[in-house]
């Protein structure tokens, strides 16, 4: 399971939704307890593509970003982007590019009016599978 504060969630929101027509993106830090996930900081970062349909985070942002968080005692929970105009699903695209284990993928979907955010993580067969997201 994987727990995200209201805040943050409105806070993705909000940042994905100033970001249209292009896709968002940006890393989350956090803490691990077992198996569940607890997001802790949302980092935005540039998504260099500008693209409405592919993202590139902009490397340096990234390791700033990392060494944000751990700084604050957070491990890298994983990273999150938004599909402006298709659902929350993974593309081809997003599941060739997942190869970290433990690592937590997260999709927001602006395609309609009400936005909807999945969390996915790579299984033991090295494919993209819903985990349980909880805004709490
Ligand atoms: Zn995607």
């Amino acid at each position: 399971m994987l727990y995200v504060t209201k805040q943050d969630y409105k806070t993705i929101v909000a940042y994905c939704q100033q970001q249209l027509p292009f896709e968002a993106c940006g890393l989350l830090g956090g803490r691990v307890d077992g198996v569940d996930g607890y997001v802790k900081s949302v980092l935005f970062l540039t998504n260099i593509d500008y693209s409405e349909t592919h993202f590139s985070m902009n490397p340096k942002e990234q390791f700033a970003a990392i060494k944000d968080l751990r700084s604050c005692g957070f491990v890298l929970l994983g990273n999150f982007h938004s599909h402006p105009k298709t659902s929350a699903e993974p593309s081809k695209e997003d599941r060739r590019l997942a190869n970290d284990r433990g690592f937590r993928y997260l999709i927001l979907s602006l395609m309609d009016a009400k936005p909807v955010l999945r969390a996915f993580y790579l299984n033991e067969k090295g494919r993209l599978e819903e985990e349980k997201l909880v805004v709490v």
